[in-house]
């Protein structure tokens, strides 16, 4: 198994990694599919279902499928010609693909939230099809999206496939925690080392050194645009962003030598929310390892750098290295996916990525970064996923903030220990799936259950 750092952290934008990345991906491919076949094409339909018709106005799904379909891509997502781009397809009836002719494309009747049962394959589908003249599909792709912003179709699914993995060897294939540990006890290496060789292995050194780099660059600018971002966030629920109150709060309160010790709660709490106030409302995010997850790794990760004296930049690389080869452990053997299994695989996911990470930068032994991973991802199992209104909102913003409490905890309390423990970190990923598998879909991204029916006037 190879998931590369890059696969599991993906600079993208908001709302969702599943629900409006993994639409745009889909869109693309559905492109690249037309331009290479043979035929003339004269329109386009897509429909959605499942989560992605259950919640997908409020994730934005309709919008990123079209945008998707006139070209646009999460890494190179600019908001002012998207929002140019959508009038003129909703004015004219027709989408210009580049090096596509122009298409009969009429948003609202040709693109359909189909609210029955959902596809065989996933929570997350979607059907895109390409019309001749007469109107008669031509040319038609099931998509999957699985979570993280990766997509299959309905041919990779059925074959297992679950990585752009293109099978060149890697020095080091754990497929589970255990060979992990075993790797790491033959090799005399650390997570980070042998999942850097991996890396290399398939990028090159410079590749790797410039994307983590850059990966950590637009983690951090999120937090900062976060910060320093008042007012109201869009879809309605009238959530106000809360991130720049508290950081400025906290400012001052440590200016003036008042800060209570728990206060450095809060500010895990801000960096992260922070984040997911910046997803919420379209914002550049890196998913981690989804979207609604975003904020727990990088306010772990900001948390470590300005509060322990310790830190130091030249290690982040080690951090999400580390938070890397957890969370394909994560994805590989049970989901990182809210429809899938929950927010245990999304939150839950990157609180073990981030306690990991911390706790692998501290010095932890690989047993003890193992230990750290379970401790995080065993108090996140069964949480359910059930935001209000289908925004990546209620709970979410907040939920990362406990997310990164819980993950620096969890690798405080792994380093006061010898790395030994009674639950070993596959049976807890174990246990996630299994669960997943047990939990209602009113509490798998559908907005049919718990807080999302409850909350009043929603
Ligand atoms: S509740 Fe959790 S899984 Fe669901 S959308 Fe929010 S962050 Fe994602």
């Amino acid at each position: 198994m190879f998931l590369s750092v890059f696969d599991m952290f993906k600079i993208g934008i908001g709302p969702s990694s599943s629900h409006t990345m993994g639409p745009m991906v889909a869109a693309a491919r559905f492109l690249d599919r037309m331009r290479a076949s043979p035929f003339q094409f004269h329109g386009l339909r897509g429909t959605l279902h499942g989560s992605l018709a259950f919640t997908g106005i409020g994730h934005a799904t309709d919008r990123a499928t079209i945008l998707g379909l006139a070209g646009f891509s999460p890494e190179t997502y600019e908001a002012d010609a998207a929002e140019a781009t959508l009038e003129g397809i909703r004015s004219t009836g027709m989408i210009t693909p580049p090096d596509l002719p122009p298409l009969v494309f009429n948003p609202k009747q040709d693109l359909l939230f189909d609210y029955g049962p959902a596809l065989a394959g996933h929570a997350n589908g979607m059907v895109l099809m390409a019309t001749d003249a007469q109107g008669d599909v031509t040319l038609s792709e099931t998509y999957y999206s699985i979570g993280g912003g990766f997509v299959l179709t309905e041919a990779e699914l059925a074959e297992g496939k679950a990585t752009d993995d293109d099978g060149t060897p890697i020095p080091y294939p754990f497929k589970s925690a255990d060979e992990m540990l075993a790797m790491c006890k033959t090799s005399g290496k650390t997570i980070a080392q042998m999942k850097r060789d991996n890396e290399v292995a398939r990028g090159g050194p410079e590749n790797l050194k410039s994307g983590t780099a850059r990966l950590w660059q637009v983690m951090n600018d999120c937090i900062e645009r976060g910060l320093h971002t008042d007012g109201e966030l869009p879809g309605g629920l009238m959530v106000k962003r809360r991130a720049k109150g508290i950081y400025d709060a906290l400012l001052a309160e440590r200016g003036m030598n008042q800060s209570a010790p728990h206060t450095i709660n809060d500010w895990m709490s801000t960096y992260a929310m922070a984040v997911n106030e910046e997803n919420a409302a379209g914002g550049q995010v890196v998913t981690a390892p989804t979207n609604g997850a975003a904020g727990v790794m990088p306010a772990v990760i900001r948390y470590w750098l300005d509060h322990v004296p310790s830190a130091s930049e030249d290690r982040v690389e080690d951090f999400l290295l580390t938070a890397a080869a957890i969370g394909g452990l994560v994805k590989f053997n049970a989901s990182i996916s809210g429809a899938e299994a929950g927010c245990q695989a999304e939150v839950g996911s990157a609180a073990a990525m981030a306690a990991a990470g911390l706790c692998a930068v501290m010095g932890g032994t690989p047993e003890q970064v193992e230990n750290a991973a379970e401790i995080a991802l065993e108090h996140h199992l069964g949480m359910t996923c059930d935001p209000v209104k289908g925004l990546v909102q209620v709970p979410c913003i907040e939920r990362n903030g406990l997310g990164a409490i819980k993950a620096v905890s969890a690798a405080s309390l792994a380093l006061r220990g010898d790395g030994t423990h009674l639950v070993p970190l596959d049976a807890c990923i174990e246990t996630m799936r299994q669960t997943g598998l047990d939990m209602s879909e009113k509490y798998k991204e559908t907005s049919l259950g718990g807080l999302a029916v409850n909350v009043p006037n929603c």
